[in-house]
């Protein structure tokens, strides 16, 4: 049985990069290449969001004294380099791929056009949505939402590198922490749970999309999820 007919999948730059969560990783790369693929021959529509902060995050430029709004750009295109490497891996494996992005690269990348992506998902491609929202001040969690309501998505997978979802606290520094097993957006706002910034958990809440929040590690979840099996932190309502 499968729940979620057509998902967003919010792959984080630090999945990307492996131990570390800096640079590109090939073959941590082919690992989520392979969960999708996985996910993919159940006939699940699936469009991904790339993150970019294993290769640059435009507040730390921003910290560091760059105009915001450049170095945000800068960022923008690191989910770009993201979308690539995964649209390389999952063709590798046999899996259609279009990659969309926001921001107009015509010799790499079709534009974002919502008609076309939709179209390109009903006839079993994989769409890699990269370079954000396309606007600075914005996140690729908020691109995620953004582009779930765009597309009409039945949930966002908020695949994370290492915890197997929403916690009361960090679970590596605090012993005391407990996982919780469903909350509501406004939950993640009021109790500032972290798990995506704010103008993503409110695009969510307003636009009724419910979120999963899972390990990435295990090798079977995102099939685990799509198929309705409770495993992580569903946040909903
Ligand atoms: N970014 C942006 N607008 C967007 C999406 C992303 O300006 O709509 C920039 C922002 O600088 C951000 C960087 O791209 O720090 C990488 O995205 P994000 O931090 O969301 O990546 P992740 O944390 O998922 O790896």
């Amino acid at each position: 049985m499968i729940k979620y007919k057509r998902i967003v999948l919010k792959v984080s730059g630090e999945a990307l990069g492996g131990a570390n969560g800096f640079g590109i990783q090939p073959p941590v790369i082919k690992l989520i290449a392979e969960q999708i693929k996985k996910v993919h021959e159940l006939g699940v529509q699936i469009a991904i969001v790339c993150g970019g902060g294993n290769i640059w995050r435009g507040e730390t430029g921003a910290q560091m004294g760059m105009e915001r709004a450049q170095a945000d750009y800068m960022g923008m295109l690191a989910t770009v380099m993201n979308g690539l490497a995964l649209q390389d891996s999952l063709e590798n494996l046999g899996v259609p791929t279009r990659v969309q992005t926001s921001i107009e690269m015509r010799q790499i990348a079709e534009p974002y056009i919502r008609r076309k992506a939709v179209r390109h998902l009903e006839k079993g491609r994989v769409v890699i949505f990269a370079g954000g929202t396309g606007n600075p001040y914005f996140s690729t969690d908020t691109t995620a939402a953004l582009r779930a309501a765009e597309i009409d998505a039945d949930v966002i997978l908020m695949a994370k590198n290492g915890v197997d979802g929403v916690y009361s606290a960090d679970p590596n520094k605090d012993a005391s922490a407990v996982k919780f097993e469903e909350l509501t957006h406004m939950d993640i706002i009021n109790k500032d749970l972290h798990v995506m910034d704010s103008t993503a958990s409110t695009l969510s809440m307003d636009n009724d999309i419910p979120l999963v929040v899972f390990n990435l590690n295990d090798p079977d979840n995102i099939k685990k999820v799509v198929e309705g099996e409770n495993i992580g932190t569903t946040i909903k309502g």
